[in-house]
């Protein structure tokens, strides 16, 4: 893996942030599982949230298992944060920053695991539903949260929040990799 032409690449994109975390460091707690099942109106309709990603325990393994991890962060100005519809209109411009850093691993011959933000929302009905294998998990992000992690104490390792002022909206995905 070199670093050095993933940041080349990194630096070419509207980050306000990225740098790599040790996986053993972050936090995995069943409380953030818990909001999920009783917060979450999407608990439990894809394969990108719980129960379908698993116990806590095995993302941790599963995350654990890697190396290293990329983290990465942007930032929306919203004119209204409490305004759901509209807080949720600046994901996809980050989701597709997060593909695009994917494919600079990929194009390394690196396969990441990826976390990224909120349920998966390729498919108008996800298969999770008919029972049915994921139809694309080669784009398929879990989210952060899904996994247990509670990423504040990274973020406050790191110098970083979760929230920046009144209508910032902030999202954080993770590429973990050998
Ligand atoms: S890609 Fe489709 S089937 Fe897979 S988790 Fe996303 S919505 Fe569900």
């Amino acid at each position: 893996m070199d670093k050095a032409y993933l940041e080349e690449k990194l630096a070419e994109l509207p980050l306000y942030f990225y740098g790599y975390i040790d996986p053993k460091t972050l936090e995995f707690s069943g409380r953030i599982r818990y909001i999920c099942s009783t917060e979450c109106p999407m608990y439990g309709k894809t394969w990108a949230c719980p129960p379908g990603v698993g116990e806590v325990d095995r993302c941790k393994e599963i995350c654990t298992g890697y190396d290293n991890c990329l983290m990465i962060g942007t930032i929306a100005e919203v004119r209204d944060i409490a305004d759901i519809d509209e807080t949720l209109s600046t994901r996809p411009a980050h989701e597709e920053i997060t593909n695009t850093v994917r494919e600079f691993f990929r194009e390394q011959g690196v396969e990441p695991y990826v976390l990224s933000t909120e349920a998966c929302a390729i498919c108008e009905n996800c298969a999770y539903l008919e029972g049915k294998p994921c139809r694309h998990p080669d784009r398929m992000h879990p989210c952060v949260e899904s996994h247990g992690i509670n990423l504040i104490p990274t973020l406050e390792e790191n110098g970083l929040e979760f929230q920046y002022g009144e209508n910032v909206v902030t999202w954080y995905s993770l590429l973990f990799f050998n």
